[in-house]
């Protein structure tokens, strides 16, 4: 019997999924609803007050946060546009009406209707350092927005990761930094406090609370290259020996793949699922958005997504130009980065966006 400070529990509408087959993505509480103002509360009033804000508060629906439009997507919405950003549709009297369907949900829902054997599944995870009290509002607050959470894991110890590997997480969210280097270093035997500098544990990326816009189907989801898809080898020649080096680094290795980057476990099980369905009727769709040239770096990056076999429905190369434009047009329900500028044009232009630590 587990302690009731520890505790972990099922949905009780969930279907059950196999793990070892399924692409289970845990998300923490702040980064699937906006909790801003609850931590706040948190790190200046202490445990206790904040415990006792979220009771009084328990039937009043937290906010969404950034990583809600991957989890929940809208796709047949009659009342709103498109344009409008996600919070407004969420406090908007018809959205339990209006909303048909989660992002992950609908994927499932798709493969499922090809395949009802099919056990390669989204599963989705909620991970929290709430205490099993104050947790009544989020397992409310998912409820209210029909959230589709197969498991509410409320834990004590400070270092929630450590419950990644046991769930078989593929894609862990969170709006800790210490959580996600943590993360990173586990999965492939690194100790957590390793200073490894490059990082290949369990896919992990930070969200910082935005405001989004909200998605329409298929899911769509944005990887950069360098240091999220592939390992920052590139990168670090790029630092010591400037553009013409690292030109001339690709040319010498064009017939080797690229290292494996963080974000590359999570994107070979999307392939996987991506990979049922012909281009044009598929709900999932990959992007890569790299600051890379086509011209001279695009050849390797090319070569080692066709070596991975990773299907990747559009690539970008952007010679270094702004992503933020090419997002807008994209609307992904996440984009995956480690350049904080280009999380900064995401966001400016309401893309919710993901920010992969290369250090930690
Ligand atoms: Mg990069």
């Amino acid at each position: 019997m587990l302690p009731l400070d520890r505790l972990c529990r099922g949905a009780e509408a969930a279907l059950e999924k196999d793990p070892s087959r399924a692409l289970v993505i845990a998300v923490t509480t702040r980064a699937i609803f906006n909790l801003e103002e609850e931590h706040k509360l948190y790190l200046e009033k202490g445990k206790e007050e904040y415990t006792r804000h979220q009771q009084a508060n328990q039937d009043k629906p937290l906010p969404p946060g950034t990583a809600f439009a991957f989890i929940q997507m809208q796709y047949k919405t009659l009342t709103l546009t498109a344009k409008e950003p996600l919070q407004r549709y969420c406090t908007h009297a018809s959205l339990k009406e209006s909303i048909s369907s989660q992002a992950v949900q609908y994927v499932n829902k798709k493969i499922l209707e090809s395949n009802p054997a099919e056990r390669d599944l989204f599963d989705i995870l909620v991970l929290s350092n709430n205490s099993p009290e104050s947790g009544v509002r989020i397992i409310n607050s998912a409820k209210h927005y029909g959230l589709e959470i197969s498991k509410f894991c409320f834990v004590s110890d400070e270092d929630s990761t450590q419950y990644l590997k046991s769930h078989s997480v593929k894609l862990f969210l969170s709006a800790d930094r210490t959580d996600v280097c943590n993360a990173l270093r586990r999965g492939r035997g690194v100790p957590p406090d390793s200073s490894l500098l490059c990082l290949t544990g369990v896919s992990a990326a930070l969200v910082f609370q935005q405001e989004v816009q909200a998605p329409s189907t298929p899911l769509r989801v944005v990887f950069d290259g360098d240091a999220v898809l592939f390992s920052d080898e590139t990168d670090q020649i790029f630092q010591e020996q400037g553009l013409e080096g690292a030109v001339q680094y690709e040319r010498a290795m064009e017939a080797i793949p690229i290292g494996e980057g963080p974000l590359k476990a999570f994107a070979m099980h999307l392939g996987k699922m991506r990979k049922k369905f012909g281009q044009e009727k598929s709900p999932i769709r990959t992007y890569l958005v790299t600051a890379r040239s086509g011209r001279d770096m695009g050849i390797r990056a090319i070569k080692t997504l066709r070596e991975w076999g990773l299907p990747i429905d559009e690539a970008f190369f952007m010679d270094g130009a702004p992503k933020g434009p090419i997002l807008a047009q994209i609307q992904p329900h996440i984009f995956f980065d480690d350049g904080l500028h280009n999380i900064q044009g995401a966001q400016n232009v309401g893309v919710p966006s993901a920010w992969v630590p290369s250090c930690c």
